[in-house]
């Protein structure tokens, strides 16, 4: 058994219980533990954390800890850069995809708005969200921490936020996703890309005044819903416009 003291940091507080928030406390690891099954058996899922600090180094979540230890754990920096230090999570994936759990239906949309692939499904169990995940390369989105507690998966984000446009905010800066944006590329109801179509071959479906006011349309080879940059359109850009500048 050994005896170390811990500390987390920023956001990490809301996974722990109350009397360990933003103070030190002493947790008993069994022998050999790795300091991510310490950190997890307080609650906090490994996806969540971007630098342990143990006696004053950093540490990787391989780390065994030891009687005596003083392990500092802390969040995704944003403020200040950590290069020299070691990262514990793995690089973001190069080609942002996403597969988000049931109760994220609103952010699902918003981020295929935005032309990320996003895959929901409100049906889809925990274990089969892990394994598409993992298979399909996807960064698991959820509020539930224990689906991110788990050995087999290696990206994913906790959502603090409960509306889905400050979701939305959150995760777009914490995965620095503004410049990867591609608005209206993607059918918000079966996330499939959209394919440019000419106007004629569509002006006997559109109301009038979108013929009108619109020249550029883009249909969903799945559904056959058709889109163009209309008002919900705009006003989601304008709320997003610190992204895409
Ligand atoms: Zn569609």
């Amino acid at each position: 058994m050994a005896l170390a003291v811990f500390r987390f940091f920023e956001e990490l507080n809301d996974f722990l219980a109350p009397p360990r928030r933003k103070r030190e406390f002493e947790l008993a690891c069994a022998e050999a533990a790795t300091v991510k099954n310490a950190i997890e058996s307080v609650g906090v899922p490994h996806t969540e954390v971007e630098l342990i600090v143990a006696n004053g180094d950093s540490v990787d979540f391989g780390y065994r800890v030891r009687d005596g230890d003083r392990i500092a754990v802390y969040p995704v920096f944003e403020a200040f850069d950590i290069t020299p230090l070691l990262r514990v999570r793995p690089e973001p994936l190069r080609d942002p995809r996403f597969i988000a759990d049931a109760q994220l239906g609103g952010l699902a949309r918003r981020l295929r708005m935005l032309g990320f692939d996003t895959l929901y499904d409100n049906h889809l169990p925990d274990d089969e969200i892990r394994r598409r995940a993992a298979a399909e390369h996807r960064t698991i989105l959820t509020r539930d921490r224990q689906l991110l507690i788990c050995r087999d998966v290696t990206h994913g984000c906790y959502v603090h936020a409960l509306k889905p446009p400050e979701q939305l905010r959150e995760i777009v800066e914490r995965l620095q996703l503004g410049g990867k944006a591609r608005p209206f590329t993607r059918c918000l109801c079966c996330n499939v890309p959209l394919q440019a179509v000419d106007k004629a071959a569509v002006l006997d479906r559109l109301p009038p005044a979108v013929a009108r006011g619109q020249t550029q349309f883009r249909r969903c080879a799945a559904c056959d819903r058709i889109y163009w940059p209309g008002d919900h359109f705009r006003r989601m850009r304008a709320a997003l416009g610190e992204f895409f500048l």
